[in-house]
């Protein structure tokens, strides 16, 4: 099963691929993580990738390409994989359909901006694994630390509300188009739920499908 998650930056894709990709067996892809731990590890392509998440702009096309090629390749995508914040522009979905990956669902988790700006203030991130949490919505065990790894949970960088704001404007512009490029291939499923629950139900109900 290939699978795409869709929607706004904090709409909770982070929070879902963790979730079904325990359920399905298969790995969550996150570009963002992966960029995230470059620019920690302080790789060429961590040093080129910064002032763009910085700033909450997109990484050009051909990076994030490129990363996701080799990522896919890997042996554990065998079976499927689900990508979480990517394509984010629809020259990065075409660039899939070239590479020959056949996606068999998108799933597009709306959530209105208000919402996104209310929830972005609580949202933390594990700085060693990614992992996503929120101090309301998904708390860790202990606070500060990441259930799964021990690593400090940290607020992202992007998170702050100026570059939340760019954030979503870049999401309307670049990402928004791909709800009707995946809507034509009638790949497209439209998640509309409040709460984490309610989200992994839709999501499992429209896999089904
Ligand atoms: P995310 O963790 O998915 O919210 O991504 C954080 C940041 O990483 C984005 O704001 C972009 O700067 C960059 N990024 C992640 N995925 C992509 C992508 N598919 N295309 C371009 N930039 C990306």
């Amino acid at each position: 099963m290939n699978l795409i998650l869709l929607g706004a930056p904090g709409a909770g894709k982070g929070t879902q691929a963790e979730i079904i990709c325990d359920k399905l067996r298969i790995p969550a892809i996150s570009t963002g993580n992966i960029i995230r731990a470059a620019v920690k590890e302080g790789t060429e392509m961590g040093v080129k990738a910064k002032s763009y998440i910085d700033s909450g702009a997109l990484v050009p096309d051909q990076v994030i390409i490129g990363i996701i090629k080799e990522r896919l390749a890997a042996d554990d995508c065998k079976n499927g994989f689900i990508l979480d914040g990517m394509p984010r522009t629809v020259a990065q979905a075409e660039a899939l359909e070239e590479m020959g990956v056949q996606i068999d669902k998108v799933l597009d988790i709306e959530v209105a901006d208000d919402k996104i700006i209310q929830r972005m203030g609580g949202r933390r991130v594990c700085s060693a694994c990614g992992a996503s949490y929120h101090v309301d919505f998904k708390p860790s065990a202990k606070p500060g630390v990441c259930d799964r790894c021990g690593g400090s949970l940290i607020v992202r960088k992007d998170d702050e509300p100026a570059t939340v704001l760019d954030r979503l404007k870049v999401y309307h512009e670049q990402t928004e188009p791909l709800v009707g490029f995946y809507r034509q291939r009638g790949k497209l499923a439209v998640i509309d739920s409040d709460t984490i629950e309610g989200t992994t139900a839709a999501i499992l109900k429209a896999l089904e499908a």
